[in-house]
């Protein structure tokens, strides 16, 4: 194990960084304006034993239901998870401990404002509620100023430019308080990325997490993976475990987390130093407050129930909860699905083969596939 080196932030009554114990995190997987249940996700997490919790909004009633949560659970440790409206900053720095923003989602609006300055304001709300702040880089929404740069095959450039280059932002501006993430759903471009910046960057705390990473046991071995490779070389501050559960089952994604930890520092090592992708590989979201449609958890299922005859080949299936993130997030895979309120879209890599009912969508998917296998096969002739 290499000791870790970076600077401490604090989150509430949290800190991270420096040679605080990692701490654990997650999300509500609830629309953020169903108040009851989004208490209920906060209440299942900090009884999993959360030491963070973040909340999504996107919009004022957002916020609104965001300052309920917060009189319901006034112990929590909450996150806002900004979105694409970064301005909506000013108005729930007061309800939470951290702001998140995307670099690759601060271009959406107010397009013709420089990104420093979008920077400048949001340091200027952190600062002013005693918040820290994360820059958070995900696979499926790099700024695209970074990806033009570089060969489409290399995603990972991309994401270390962007996270390096706003960490030069907040250091200008003169702010500590903060820690990155690169999010991949692909475990080996996790590692790459984060050893990539940390080689640059070892000040800064690191949040893991690999994003989609799927249902369970799948989803928690492509964490496993990461995780035991980056902490064992000092990598990472604080983790979060992306899997696709019903929400009920929300606290699991802490317990998996803790028990990756405790395997880790007693030198319980149980994977190997780089996934393997053979056979069929599903990635799901997590689900967060834009899930179009509940009834994702169930899609996420049945399509691992329907698909297993095709095990054995090496298809890549992506189940997304909503449309802004899920047009992008299946792009890599070989049949992507994404959810709308009534309907489900179907892709095939890039290319649309249209939208299905919640009925019917199980039923396209699977002609879909058995034309990718035949399609394979023949290649293999
Ligand atoms: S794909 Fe959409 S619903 Fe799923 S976690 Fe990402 S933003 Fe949330």
């Amino acid at each position: 194990m290499t000791e870790r080196n970076s600077r401490e932030i604090r989150i509430g009554n949290v800190r991270i960084g420096g040679s605080n114990p990692i701490a654990v995190q997650s999300m509500t997987a609830t629309k953020t304006q169903d108040i009851d249940a989004t208490i209920r996700q906060v209440e299942l997490l900090e009884e999993a034993g959360a030491d963070v919790i973040r909340i999504a909004v996107d919009n004022p009633k957002d916020v609104a239901a965001l300052g309920v949560v917060r009189q319901a659970r006034p112990n929590a440790n909450l996150v806002v998870d900004l979105q694409e409206n970064y301005r909506l900053a000013e108005k729930v720095a007061p309800f939470v401990q951290k702001l998140r923003y995307n670099p690759g989602h601060l271009y959406h609006l107010e397009r013709e404002k420089p990104v420093r300055e979008k920077v400048r304001y949001l340091v200027e709300i952190a600062r002013q509620h005693g918040c820290a702040m994360r820059i958070g880089v995900n696979a499926g929404s790099v700024d695209p100023e970074k990806l033009d740069k570089v060969s489409k095959d290399d995603s990972i450039t991309p994401m270390v430019e962007s996270a390096l280059e706003h960490s030069v932002m907040l250091d200008d501006l003169g702010f500590d308080q903060y820690c990155v993430s690169l999010k991949d759903s692909d475990p080996n471009k996790v590692i790459d990325a984060n050893v990539l910046f940390a080689e640059r960057r070892p000040d800064i705390p690191l949040h893991l997490g690999v994003t989609e990473a799927g249902m369970p046991p799948d989803g928690v071995i492509k964490t496993r993976v990461a995780f035991e490779q980056l902490i064992t070389r000092g990598i990472g501050d604080t983790i979060r475990v992306s899997l696709t559960l019903p929400f009920e089952r929300k606290g699991e994604e802490i317990a998996v987390g803790r028990q990756i930890l405790d395997d880790i520092h007693n030198g319980r090592f149980r994977s190997v130093p780089r996934f393997e992708h053979k056979g069929l590989n599903i990635i799901s979201c997590p689900s967060c407050s834009r899930v179009e449609n509940e009834a994702f958890i169930d899609l996420a299922q049945n399509v691992k129930e329907i698909t297993r005859y095709a095990k054995e080949h090496d298809i890549t299936i992506a189940v997304m909860g909503c449309r802004v993130n899920g047009p992008g997030e299946t792009d890599d895979a070989d049949l992507g699905m994404w959810c709308a309120p009534s309907f489900v879209n179907l892709k095939r890599g890039t290319q649309s083969l249209g939208h299905f009912t919640y009925d019917e969508i199980l039923g396209r998917l699977r002609l879909e596939l058995d034309k990718l296998i035949g399609e394979k096969r023949k290649v293999l002739v």
